[in-house]
């Protein structure tokens, strides 16, 4: 089997009304992300998706198209595609960071290897370790009235998990989770996400006025790369702690490790430039004793298919324990994909098609491309 194509689809989605999401990075409104097709002699297409959001990686749209269209595609046509590490040494090399253009164009590998070997992802990681992936839905950075509508609302559907955005302004971020918290009651599990947003000072303070509302995690309480401050927190918190903007690379995996800077690494294959980097990640962390937990950046069908795939596979990922944000495609106005994944309100199930199991919607792309 050879590549023939490598194409990129620039899409832009809008979230749903009602359910665009604010943090501490800013308001998530629509979604201008790529889709990737490789093409192949076989007549076999592989599907990726770049959930680019140039507050988070530097990524934008056109840079990504640019990036696959200038240099990815010309390494890659004529190749046999079931070489992936190889083809992933060839783009590491042309093209460094753009962890979400070079995540599209290894998914689209890994769905291409499952389909060719009739084959689910998660069956070429190894195996489903659980049949159902826990999940959670998660409240924005919102006024106290804003967020408790919108936590009613995924309390009524069913949840059992929320996520708190917090991490602007910490009377009001107190305020959001003890309301979140008294309308949620003691049965549903809660955690926060600051997004970077506090110093040091404002997260020790807010850690401990936030212990009584029973608090699952802290995510990313302080700013990215301030490993020994976080260690400090932690130190001082009996609230777990999380690594999100911290970890893209597995060098920030190890950095995190030995600053004993986290209790929980939050991972995604978008994040960490694909499914391969992201078990080197979790592998790092399960030897420093941490336990990983499937995070998001609002992805479409076929990202989200690629994280259901890695958190069934990887036991460490432990979504029993801190549900996972399988939830982006519930938040837009379209998936791009023909059979919506079953997603919610407790838990999400994986695929079970050959490769990532999912099918591109072409009037979907018609709709929706930019
Ligand atoms: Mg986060």
């Amino acid at each position: 089997m050879k590549i023939t194509e490598v194409e990129a689809i620039p899409i832009n989605v809008p979230l749903k009304s009602g359910l665009t999401t604010k943090t501490a990075h800013g308001e998530h409104i629509d979604s201008p992300y790529v889709l990737v097709r490789i093409h192949t002699d076989s007549g076999l297409q592989g599907l990726g998706e770049a959930t680019v959001a140039p507050r988070w990686s530097g990524e934008t749209s056109q840079s990504t198209v640019g990036a696959i269209e200038e240099l990815i595609a010309p390494l890659l046509v004529g190749r046999d595609p079931l070489r992936r590490n190889a083809l992933c040494g060839l783009m590491h090399r042309a093209l460094t960071g753009n962890s979400f253009t070079k995540s599209a164009i290894e998914m689209a590998l890994w769905d291409l290897q499952g389909k060719a070997l009739n084959c689910p992802v998660h069956e070429l990681l190894g195996g489903a370790v659980r049949g159902v992936i826990p999940m959670k839905m998660v409240v924005g950075a919102f006024p106290v009235d804003q967020a408790l509508s919108l936590a009613e609302r995924f309390l009524d559907w069913g949840a059992k998990c929320l996520k708190v955005k917090v991490g602007l302004d910490p009377v009001e971020d107190l305020a959001r989770v003890a309301s979140v918290r008294k309308l949620a009651g003691p049965d549903i599990k809660i955690g926060i996400d600051a997004n970077c947003g506090w110093s040091l000072p404002e997260a020790r303070d807010m850690l401990d006025r936030m212990e009584p509302f029973d608090i699952l995690f802290a995510e990313q309480p302080i700013g990215r790369d301030q490993a020994y401050d976080m260690a400090t927190l932690r130190s001082a918190s009996k609230i777990p702690i999380m690594a999100d903007e911290d970890v893209f690379t597995i060098q920030d995996a190890s950095r995190i490790a030995s600053a004993h800077a986290a209790d929980i690494i939050s991972v995604y294959p978008g994040k960490h430039g694909g499914i391969s980097q992201t078990l080197s990640i979790v592998h790092i962390g399960a030897g420093a004793g941490m336990v990983c937990h499937m995070g998001s950046n609002l992805e479409l069908g076929i990202a989200t298919a690629a994280m259901l795939h890695v958190a069934a596979a990887v036991p460490q990922i432990d979504s029993e324990r801190y549900p996972g944000d399988l939830l982006g495609p519930l938040y837009h106005e379209a998936d791009m994909i023909m059979e919506s994944l079953n997603l919610g309100p407790v838990v999400a199930t994986v695929p079970e098609g050959p490769g990532l199991g999912v099918e591109l919607d072409m009037d979907q792309v018609k709709r929706w491309r930019v």
